[in-house]
């Protein structure tokens, strides 16, 4: 029980790495809000916590405005039971395949407003709250290994990573004094239907083909799953992270490590 008597928000949690991780934390004994945009993937991960034996509950949440991140702040410490909010995961994240030249503005705009601005509205609403309570909390953004690694015709896409990873280290710097840790995490490719939506899309036909290419990058030869990126995730979340601070946690089968 890493998360006994925790508070915890997870975003984009109606599915993949989001999904995992809140169920994760909600084992390890920490009280849920299970934030997505996506009213029934949230309310069946809420039904797997609590088939669990788990606590959580379902906020319908747009990262995109600042109001549903201060509700949404708001809903996690009155649901949970002791007036603080001790975890923030800010997950949520759309992708985009496209070079600078196929980018349209308005695609680059709606890329940067989920990635980077929800991210920014979340941490705000969150430190707002952390500042006010005693001990601080733990912010965990979710980047990219996109970050560290350029990857063809992903553009908007590896800005808004690389955006979240100077945010997290540079609010690191402010957010310190207050006993408030921020890390980033950086998954390399995890098999969600965040990636099954891409090979869908873009290798029509060809999906087994794309997939076994994309199995190569990685040292293990093998994508990562949405349980791995939450174990790390309930690191950060911990106190056994206590020392780990503004740091990039990559989650990448050795994808950034170098080639075999
Ligand atoms: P996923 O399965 O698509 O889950 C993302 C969830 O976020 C979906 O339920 C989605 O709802 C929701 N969402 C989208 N826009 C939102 C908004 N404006 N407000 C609230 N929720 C919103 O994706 P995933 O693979 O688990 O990825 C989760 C995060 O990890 C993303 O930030 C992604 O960029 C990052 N990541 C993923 C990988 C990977 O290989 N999978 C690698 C590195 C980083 P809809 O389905 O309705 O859009």
């Amino acid at each position: 029980m890493r998360l006994e008597g925790r508070v915890a928000l997870v975003t984009g949690a109606g599915s993949g790495i989001g999904r995992a991780s809140a169920i994760l934390f909600a084992r390890e004994g920490a009280v849920v809000t299970v934030a997505d945009i996506d009213a029934a993937g949230g309310a069946q991960t809420v039904e797997l916590i609590q088939q669990g034996g788990g606590r959580a509950s379902f906020l319908a949440t747009d990262v995109t405005d600042p109001e549903a991140a201060r509700a949404l702040v708001a809903h996690a410490v009155a649901t949970g039971g002791t007036g603080r909010l001790d975890v923030a995961f800010h997950n949520a994240g759309i992708g985009l395949v496209g070079s600078v030249e196929e980018t349209s503005p308005e695609d680059w705009d709606r890329v940067m407003a989920v990635n980077v601005r929800g991210v920014f509205l979340g941490c705000r609403a969150a430190v707002e709250q952390m500042k006010a309570q005693s001990g601080g909390g733990s912010i965990i953004n979710m980047s990219s290994s996109i970050a560290n690694t350029g990857l063809g015709r992903r553009a908007a896409y590896a800005a808004s990573k690389g955006a979240v990873l100077a945010l997290t280290r540079s609010m690191q710097v402010d957010a310190a004094p207050y006993g408030i840790r921020v890390n980033a995490l950086l998954p390399g490719t995890i098999y969600t239907p965040f990636v099954q939506g891409y090979l869908r899309r873009s290798f029509q036909g060809r999906e087994e083909e794309a997939l076994a290419s994309i199995r190569r990058r990685q040292l293990t030869n093998e994508l990562g799953r949405p349980e791995d990126v939450a174990a790390a995730a309930l690191f950060l979340a911990s106190p056994e992270s206590s020392f780990v601070m503004g740091a990039a946690l990559a989650v990448d089968g050795g994808l950034t490590a170098g080639k075999p």
